[in-house]
Order: C-alpha cells, then sequence, then structure tokens
C-alpha cells in the first residue's frame, strides 16, 4: 500500500469529521468517527488534528476533506 505524507491545515478545518467517517468505514466496515484514526477536536472555533498510532498513512482521509485541511503527497524512498 502506498504511504503518504500528510500535512494538516487546522485553521481550514471545518469540523465535518468527514474524513474519520471514511477512515473508520474504510478500517472498521462503519461509520464510527471514535474508531478512525484520525483525530479531530473542535474547540472554541478552533480544530485540532492528530492521527493515532495505528494509521497507516494511506491517504484516504484526505481524499475526503472537501475543504483542504489535509494534503497528501507520496512519501520518497529512502
Ligand atoms: S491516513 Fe489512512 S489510516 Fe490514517 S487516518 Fe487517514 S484514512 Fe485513517
Ligand atoms: S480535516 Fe477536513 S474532513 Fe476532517 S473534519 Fe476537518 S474539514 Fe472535515
Amino acid at each position: 500500500m502506498k504511504r503518504f505524507l500528510i500535512e494538516v491545515r487546522p485553521e481550514l478545518c471545518t469540523g465535518c469529521l468527514r474524513c474519520e467517517l471514511a477512515c473508520s468505514e474504510v478500517y472498521t466496515g462503519a461509520f464510527n468517527p471514535s474508531a478512525a484514526r484520525i483525530k479531530v477536536q473542535v474547540s472554541d472555533n478552533e480544530c485540532s488534528i492528530s492521527f493515532t498510532e495505528d494509521c497507516t498513512y494511506c491517504g484516504i482521509c484526505v481524499d475526503h476533506c472537501f475543504y483542504d485541511a489535509l494534503k497528501k503527497r507520496l512519501e520518497e524512498k529512502a
């Protein structure tokens, strides 16, 4: 599987959670944000974005972000 470097721009995040829904659907077969490997936290109109240790950097969550809060580029092989 391809791995990507993922850049986050929390200032563009709307908190829509499409990324969490996509990740959980792919890896657990259910739309369950709490099972997602990307974690978006919204507080006081600010978002923070992080990834769990289980993240494979597959980039699927990036493909489902419509707001440019996530960007990916292929990880270069050493
Ligand atoms: S890169 Fe893949 S495994 Fe990591 S949070 Fe996004 S969809 Fe989930
Ligand atoms: S990172 Fe993108 S898809 Fe995820 S909550 Fe923020 S705007 Fe939505």
